[in-house]
């Protein structure tokens, strides 16, 4: 455990050392929950988007994009159940004053109890060696069988309580398990009340509840009213979906774990509109279409897992999380959920408008079912950063360097262009020379304040996957040294040869095969 929360400290310092990642407002002490991307951060962000973009619309004939606003009409939100329905249930604790998610401190005592089975299991492995039979352990062992129990006991519990919004008898499954507040120790804990995530503010031309907004906390709903408009205007015939990557705002109570929960966020999702009755086909066909995505970027997939959810959504009638583990756990990256015609149909009821879809081969009017795919551009990053973090040893006794050893299609900049001399004005000459050739096909980056090997670990830092070195020989044969960020191989590659080379590895289209 401390090792990982080692792991995790490591990452945030260097997200902000390397600019990629700063607290908002910091020079007022910051804004909680509330991140700026910085320079590196930004083109990471941008390529990350740019992968899910083109591989949801332009590789999709039946996918089409569209950028909604962020305000919207009010009753919007009465219709998708957000006024009503979109509450985190809190408790407070009298002593410390600490506001925590009631749901959150159940869960972590969950947690607890995983990490004593998964203790267990590791010290059998020891005693038995090659000979352990890990499933039999599971099922057999009195320990681990009582600590399994006692967790699909609690699991039980919350998901009838949470599926309820019963709050009484959330602060009793808190009291029953003796959680204490994870600052103070305390147990002296208020009622459960529940607390809507919505930011609101006012239009400047209607005073009170009339003018009341809302800042929106899921992009879904753009996508949702718009339906109709998408349909007409682009002749798609039903299945098809509608893709968006923007702002939502959550007012999270518990906003810790860096970007993994912000209250300003980005998401990418895709509403895809079926007929009713083909929700399931389309569920498992988005399941495996985007772990696939993930998958591609060459994340192990001891990473990844599937998480069903034990209580769904007021709009889902099954709903799976895509997990990754970070540094701090399994915890949600992506929701595929099956939104049935809940929110297209409350539009349609609410606004008075029929928002139906006429079938030419069934020769019918309905309201279309969804299958939507949900991912947080934020959660991705953090995932991304927290997958290509790696401290090694250098071989050959240069010592140690903290390399990013992300996609290279994803790498903020492609190729570093670095002359020897810097006061050598050919070599200089030459080296700029190479990068006003290359910025036209990639983000290369020029850099000659410092000694190459300085240099070198700089660039392993923000993730170069190439960089190029000019020295003396370069005016002689026009050839230059390549480095490759991984294997630190270097190999004598004539200019010409540069543009294809890097190509070659940074291009997004081999995330695509
Ligand atoms: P959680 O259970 O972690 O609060 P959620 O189930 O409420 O997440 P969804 O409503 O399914 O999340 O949102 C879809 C995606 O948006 C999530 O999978 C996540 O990647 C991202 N997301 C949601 N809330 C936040 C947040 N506060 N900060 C960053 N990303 C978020």
């Amino acid at each position: 455990m401390a090792q990982q929360s080692d792991l995790f400290k490591n990452l945030v310092a260097h997200c902000k050392e390397y600019g990629f990642i700063f607290q908002s407002s910091e020079v007022y002490d910051g804004l909680s929950a509330v991140y700026d991307y910085g320079p590196y951060g930004v083109e990471l962000k941008n390529n990350i988007k740019d992968y899910w973009w083109r591989s949801m619309v332009q590789l999709h004939d039946n996918i089409v994009g569209i950028d909604a606003a962020i305000f919207m009409h009010p009753k919007t939100w009465k219709a998708s159940g957000h006024v009503d329905a979109f509450n985190d249930p809190l408790i407070d604790n009298k002593d410390s004053k600490k506001r925590y998610r009631a749901d959150v401190l159940i869960e972590e005592q969950m947690e607890k109890i995983e990490a004593k089975i998964e203790k267990e299991v590791e010290k059998a492995r020891k005693r038995f060696g090659d000979s352990f039979d890990e499933a039999m352990f599971r099922s057999t062992n009195p320990r681990v069988m009582e600590y399994s129990a006692q967790f699909e006991a609690i699991r039980q519990r919350l998901a009838a309580a949470m599926t309820k919004g019963d709050l009484a008898e959330l602060r009793q499954i808190i009291e029953d398990l003796e959680i204490a507040d994870p600052e103070s120790g305390s147990r002296n804990w208020t009622e459960v009340r529940q607390f809507n995530l919505m930011f609101s503010t006012q239009l400047g031309n209607i005073a009170g509840e009339e003018g009341k907004l809302y800042l929106r906390p899921e992009t879904a709903q753009g996508i949702f009213v718009n339906f109709l408009n998408v349909q007409k205007t682009t002749r798609q015939k039903i299945p098809f979906g509608i893709a968006q990557i923007g702002k939502a705002f959550r007012n999270e109570i518990v906003a810790r774990q860096f970007i993994f929960r912000m209250r300003e966020f980005e998401q990418m999702e895709m509403q895809f509109f079926i007929r009713p009755g083909e929700q399931k086909k389309w569920y498992e066909y988005w399941k495996e279409a985007r772990m696939k995505w993930h998958l591609a970027l060459g994340t192990s997939s001891s990473k990844l897992r599937f998480h069903d959810h034990d209580n769904l959504a007021h709009y889902a009638d099954a709903a799976v999380d895509i997990q990754f583990e970070f540094p701090f756990g399994f915890k949600e990256l992506e929701g595929i959920h099956s939104r049935t015609d809940f929110d297209l149909g409350n539009h349609q009821e609410l606004s008075g408008k029929k928002i139906q879809y006429f079938d030419p081969e069934l020769q019918e009017n309905y309201v279309p079912f969804v299958v939507e795919t949900s991912i947080g551009v934020d959660r991705m990053f953090l995932a991304m950063m927290s997958n290509a973090l790696v401290e090694e040893d250098v071989p050959g006794g240069e010592g140690a360097r903290a390399v990013l050893k992300l996609h290279p299609a994803l790498a903020p900049v492609k190729c570093a262009i670095l002359p020897l001399k810097r006061n050598e004005e050919r070599i200089v000459n030459m080296a700029q020379g190479i990068f006003n050739k290359l910025k036209f096909s990639f983000n290369v980056q020029y850099d000659d304040t410092g000694s190459i090997g300085k240099l070198y670990r700089r660039q392993d830092a923000i993730g170069t996957p190439f960089c190029v070195t000019v020295d003396f020989e370069s005016l002689d044969d026009n050839t230059v040294t390549l480095r490759e960020r991984d294997s630190l191989q270097q190999e004598r590659v004539h200019i010409d040869q540069l543009e294809g080379i890097i190509r070659e590895r940074v291009d997004m289209r081999q995330l695509f095969v």
